[in-house]
């Protein structure tokens, strides 16, 4: 499979599209227009990649819609710097983490499913992204051998925030997290001192759930 010039007339497009919904970082924009998304469903699902939806990706999970990606990269970029750290939490076929990596962040990333975290190593390294450093686990335990963050995205809706991913946000960081059961606000928090967090609330989306352990 290849970007073909009719694959990216069609990811251009739906960038215009995306723009014309919310006013996104134009770093974000330029790092998806990089990104084959194609290239991380099935081949049979080639012709949908283009479309502002979700797909599956095998495992019951799905590959969040691009109007999600961008705005969680997007809320990200206002606080992390290329070269910063980032977590993030629900790896799925990596999408989001070549998205991330093109960002120019440092990609630390978690995934609970094994079938998925060896697909995501498969869908990384056809397109030549060595950086992102993968882990197979639970990530609710976050990753504290590499923390502190100064951003940490959550791609699975979470029942609420868990502290330990808190514990591994860097002062002046930030992390984006959908929290709820059924449907999810998109929440932000800063951490401004040691103690001290704000939060915010962008919206309602839908997200495959954050469960625990691994399989
Ligand atoms: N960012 C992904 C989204 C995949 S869907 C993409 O672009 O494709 C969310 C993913 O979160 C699923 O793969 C699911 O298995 C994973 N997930 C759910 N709970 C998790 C947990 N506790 N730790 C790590 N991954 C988790």
């Amino acid at each position: 499979m290849f970007d073909t010039l009719q694959h990216k007339g069609r990811r251009k497009k739906l960038l215009e599209q995306l723009l014309s919904k919310f006013e996104f970082d134009p770093r974000v924009i330029e790092a998806m227009n990089r990104v084959p998304r194609h290239m991380f469903v099935d081949h049979g699902l080639d012709n949908l990649a283009y479309l502002d939806k979700p797909l599956p990706i095998g495992a019951k999970q799905t590959i969040s819609q691009p109007y999600t990606v961008a705005m969680q990269t997007h809320l990200l970029a206002q606080r992390a710097q290329k070269f910063d750290k980032v977590l993030e939490i629900g790896t799925g076929c990596a999408y989001q983490t070549a998205v991330l990596a093109e960002m120019g962040f440092r990609v630390y990333t978690v995934e609970r499913q094994k079938t998925l975290y060896m697909l995501a190593q498969k869908n990384l390294a056809r397109l030549d992204y060595h950086t992102p450093l993968l882990h197979f686990g639970d990530g609710f335990a976050g990753m504290p051998k590499f923390a502190p963050f100064k951003g940490i995205l959550i791609t699975c809706g979470a029942p609420d925030i868990p502290n330990e991913l808190l514990k591994q946000l860097a002062t002046g960081g930030r992390m984006v997290i959908p929290v709820g059961t059924g449907t999810q606000r998109m929440v932000v928090i800063d951490r401004i001192s040691d103690e001290e967090f704000t939060r915010s609330e962008h919206g309602d989306y839908k997200f495959v759930p954050m469960l625990s352990g691994t399989e």
